[in-house]
């Protein structure tokens, strides 16, 4: 008896069976092949759209009939996607939905991002999420994105991806001649005017800023833009290097970008595996998560609410009472305990790696400021989902009490009146260039995801 009195969590080495095993493992390969085919949200819609369209889906025309088991998808300006998939009750009953975002801290270009100086050609950056900017140096370096040219047509830009193509870099101050820096704050190591990418040596023929135009006659050959198309274009570096598995076990995976295509990808790959749900299955794939959720493609963008009003509409259901019998996990990774930082957390409530997928009942920072908060019943109704599902999950909390605080989607859906819930996978590092997550967390996540859009 005084056994089970305790709450016990078991490593999922030792909790999964070998089927299970199996499964995960196929499922990390696949969500690799997905870190490698998206490194900005609008590669990782590119990758969704193919896969989705591969599982069925087809894309959403306001006004089409839908019926149970139906497999739609809708595309938001190429940088924010919704699946669902019909269930066999009406939107009146509510739908289960899944949120996770697809844009990943980086350093994007400036509008105007050439320069030369001491006969080199670099580039200005601007931050875009929260980053630890000393990180982002001395690392080899990729440049995504898409320009738009005067005359509309628009350019897609991947250098850096290829074994044959070169990469790019910001570089650092020798330790030899470091005295002065080394003596400063982390904080202040770089400043965000000192992100400046390496992009090229080599004079022009002639003319003035030579190292400049030389780049700027290379680029025109690769890829048909000139200087003042990079006003009209979103461009970023993001980490060259591809995911790899991490430790001799193969117990992890080291990648650029598992906050959040880690939950990302494990919402796709449940919303492409289930069919006939009883509810209606949402998944969002939604961006600029990391600056706070706004614009057209944030998950505060209305966007979301006229693609679930159509969907009722169709059914003759009103908006509010599909959101108020809805449920939403808030698919967000959380912070993993790192032996080299215990003192950041608070050892009890702090997720693991290899404990399953994290539950968050609430974000936020200091006094749980701008969280969602979950209500007892919420978690109540996970637990019970995920038990019935077999899903391991462990409970989870951003740190110790004032260490810091963090924030996700789950308070713009629970805004809209849908019961919503925080879990994801636990990740070191997170928004460093190379962050760290083990398979199993990730493979319980997906199920976890599925559990909710299997739920009643
Ligand atoms: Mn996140
Ligand atoms: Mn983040």
């Amino acid at each position: 008896m005084s056994e089970n009195v305790f709450y016990k969590q078991t490593h999922l080495e030792e909790k999964m069976d070998e089927s299970e095993k199996r499964e995960s493992r196929a499922y990390a390969d696949s969500y690799i092949d997905f870190l490698n085919a998206g490194k900005t949200e609008r590669e990782c819609v590119t990758y969704a759209v193919k896969e989705a369209e591969k599982a069925g889906f087809v894309p959403y025309v306001p006004g089409m009939a839908l019926r149970a088991g139906d497999r739609v998808y809708s595309v938001n300006r190429g940088k924010s996607m919704i699946l669902a998939v019909i269930g066999r009750q009406d939107l009146s009953h509510g739908c289960n939905i899944a949120g996770a975002h697809i844009d990943s801290p980086r350093l994007d270009l400036k509008q105007l991002p050439f320069y030369e100086d001491g006969e080199m050609a670099l580039l200005k950056t601007h931050y875009y999420g929260g980053i630890k900017k000393y990180q982002w140096v001395t690392i080899p370096l990729a440049l995504h994105g898409v320009a738009v040219r005067a005359d509309g047509s628009t350019v897609q830009i991947s250098i850096g991806e290829d074994e044959g193509d070169p990469v790019f870099m910001i570089t650092d101050l020798l330790p030899h001649l470091a005295a002065d820096q080394v003596k400063k704050t982390a904080s202040d190591l770089f400043t965000g005017e000192n992100l400046n990418v390496f992009i090229g040596s080599t004079p022009a023929a002639n003319g003035d800023e030579r190292f400049k135009a030389k780049v700027l006659e290379l680029i025109h050959e690769r890829c048909g833009l000139c200087e003042e198309d990079f006003i009209s274009a979103e461009i970023c570096a993001v980490p060259a290097f591809k995911a790899r598995y991490l430790g001799l076990d193969r117990s992890m995976i080291a990648s650029y970008g598992h906050d959040d295509r880690s939950c990302a990808w494990a919402e796709l790959k449940a919303i492409f595996d289930i069919r006939d749900p009883e509810r209606t299955a949402v998944c969002i794939l939604t961006d600029k998560e990391e600056v706070g959720s706004d614009g057209v493609t944030g998950s505060q963008s209305t966007a979301f609410e006229f693609f679930m009003q159509d969907l009722c509409e169709t059914q003759g259901v009103s908006l509010r009472r599909c959101f108020e019998q809805s449920f939403c996990l808030s698919a967000d990774v959380c912070n993993a305990f790192d032996p080299n930082f215990p003192e950041v957390s608070e050892k009890r409530n702090n997720a693991k790696c290899n404990y399953g997928v994290g539950i968050l009942k609430f974000t936020g920072a200091r006094g749980k400021s701008g969280s969602n908060d979950a209500s007892a019943e919420t978690v109540g109704t996970v637990r019970r989902i995920f038990a019935k599902a077999g899903v391991t999950w462990q409970m989870a909390e951003l740190g110790k009490v004032d260490q810091g605080g963090g924030g996700t989607i789950a308070k713009f859906m629970a805004n809209r009146n849908i019961e919503t819930i925080d879990a994801g996978v636990p990740v070191l590092s997170m928004h460093a260039p190379c962050e760290a997550v083990a398979v199993n967390d990730c493979y319980m996540t997906y199920r976890a995801v599925k559990a909710v859009y299997e739920e009643r």
